[in-house]
């Protein structure tokens, strides 16, 4: 017998309806970082009635925000918040799994034990690290990687061993590879070199930092590395890593390779793990995979499936004249805030207006003296659905806590009370 539930959903318009008696129409978010976390919370305050579902496999959330000068000097720590607590004080369940799979035909996540049915997805797993474009494929052998010598770039859990690593660091090469573009928050290695630099220095450590870069140095932080820590520091220019010997200590690029004592290692990225499973990926005019994921550049919706939302570093290109959204946790957390929005609207039928992301970046250029530099990357819908950024960069030779000022004023959105 076809029933009304069974007509709509046919119709695809489920979520829109709610039948009488129905259990509480759900939507489960895979992914609590800067992207969920915002989804989440504003999802509850948005459509109280709807069963908000968030799912991590870490226990807690830990910002990469302001971490750099911490790695290396007397700082606060990064901000790290244990995901029970928080779903407490938001009013969402939590469950901590890592996601196995999403069938999207069943609308289920698996995620250990549980089968999560959903009638909104939101899918915010943030990036996986590329090993295998290192010629390193075995399982125990990336896990070994990660174990000695992480760059510290796919989860905030990471930075305690790279802090611990650089306090037992006496010397010799210190390699750190940047991973090609895109990948997350572009100025963020620079300001990390900077700082290693610096506590080389500082602390008369006989240590250089070797420096492999595909990509063209950030002009703000050029001079400055390159002049001021010379004797610290070592640039290999457009150089891309094609191998590493993990026996040796060794990579290789096409000209060189490079020895070290002791490294952190940041491959290639890419959407995480989930969106392969699930048929998210974007691909590319010859059929290739993009290695990112595809959504709408507005409403980050899947355009294989109405019912899935992407945010996050995860989404790849939406615009053809500048590519993809930089990939911070500004705009992620904008993300979130546009998918609750249209999430809400279609569960209440109360109409809530879009909101675009938008990206504000503080990042320390010098430190003794001090200086900073803020990047601000505005966008606009030109009102046909092609957008327009705006990018600024602003020298501050005066600093005064507008960086800590930035990350208190995210983290109230939806980490504090
Ligand atoms: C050193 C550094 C400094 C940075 N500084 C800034 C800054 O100052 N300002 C700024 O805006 N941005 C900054 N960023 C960038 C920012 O951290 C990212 O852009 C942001 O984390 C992206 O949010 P996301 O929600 O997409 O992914 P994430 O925050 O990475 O969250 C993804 C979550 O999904 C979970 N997950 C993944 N796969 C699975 C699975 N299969 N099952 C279950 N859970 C899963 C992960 O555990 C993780 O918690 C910095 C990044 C770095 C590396």
């Amino acid at each position: 017998m076809i029933t009304r539930r069974h007509f709509l959903a046919g119709a695809g318009l489920l979520p829109f309806f709610r039948l009488a008696g129905a259990a509480p129409r759900r939507v489960v978010i895979v992914g609590g970082g800067w992207g969920g976390l915002s989804a989440a919370r504003h999802l509850r305050a948005l459509a109280p009635d709807l069963d908000v579902v968030l799912v991590d496999r870490q226990p807690a959330f830990v910002s990469f925000a302001l971490s750099n000068r911490w790695l290396v000097d007397a700082a606060a720590a990064p901000e790290r918040h244990d995901y029970p607590a928080l779903a407490k004080r938001w009013g969402y369940r939590f469950v901590q799994a890592e996601v196995k799979a999403i069938d999207r035909e069943a609308r289920l996540v698996v995620a250990g034990s549980e089968r999560l049915s959903y009638d909104w997805l939101v899918v915010a797993p943030g990036i996986r690290e590329n090993w295998a474009a290192w010629q390193v494929d075995d399982p125990a052998t990336v896990a070994e990687l990660r174990r000695r010598h992480a760059g510290a770039m796919a989860h905030g859990s990471e930075l305690v061993n790279l802090k611990e690593r650089l306090a037992t660091f006496r010397g010799g090469d210190l390699l750190m590879t940047i991973p090609p573009a895109p990948y997350r928050c572009p100025p963020a290695p620079y300001e990390r070199a900077l700082f290693i630099a610096w506590w080389l220095k500082k602390q008369k450590i006989p240590g250089k930092l070797v420096i492999v870069d595909p990509n063209p140095m950030m002009p703000a932080f050029r001079d400055i590395l390159l002049e001021r820590y010379e004797p610290q520091i070592t640039y290999f220019d457009h150089a891309k890593v094609r191998r590493i010997d993990p026996q040796r200590r060794t990579v290789s690029t096409d000209i060189d390779d490079i020895p070290f004592a002791e490294a952190l290692l940041s491959p290639p990225q890419q959407a995480a793990d989930p969106l392969w499973q699930a048929g998210l990926i974007r691909p590319e005019p010859d059929g290739r995979p993009s290695g990112w994921a595809g959504q709408g550049a507005v409403d980050f919706r899947s355009p294989a499936d109405r019912r899935v939302f992407i945010i996050g570093d995860a989404c790849g290109l939406v615009s053809p004249s500048f590519g993809s959204y930089p990939k911070t946790g500004h705009v992620a957390n904008r993300m979130g805030l546009a998918v609750a929005r249209q999430i809400a609207s279609e569960a209440t039928g109360k109409s809530h207006p879009a909101v675009l992301p938008e990206s504000v970046c503080h990042v320390q250029s010098s430190i003794e003296p001090r200086e900073s530099v803020h990047l601000d990357a505005r966008y606009r819908d030109r009102g046909d659905g092609f957008l327009l950024q705006t990018v600024k960069q602003t020298r501050n030779p005066n600093p005064a806590g507008e960086d800590i000022a930035w990350a208190e004023t995210m983290y109230r959105d939806f980490l504090r009370p």
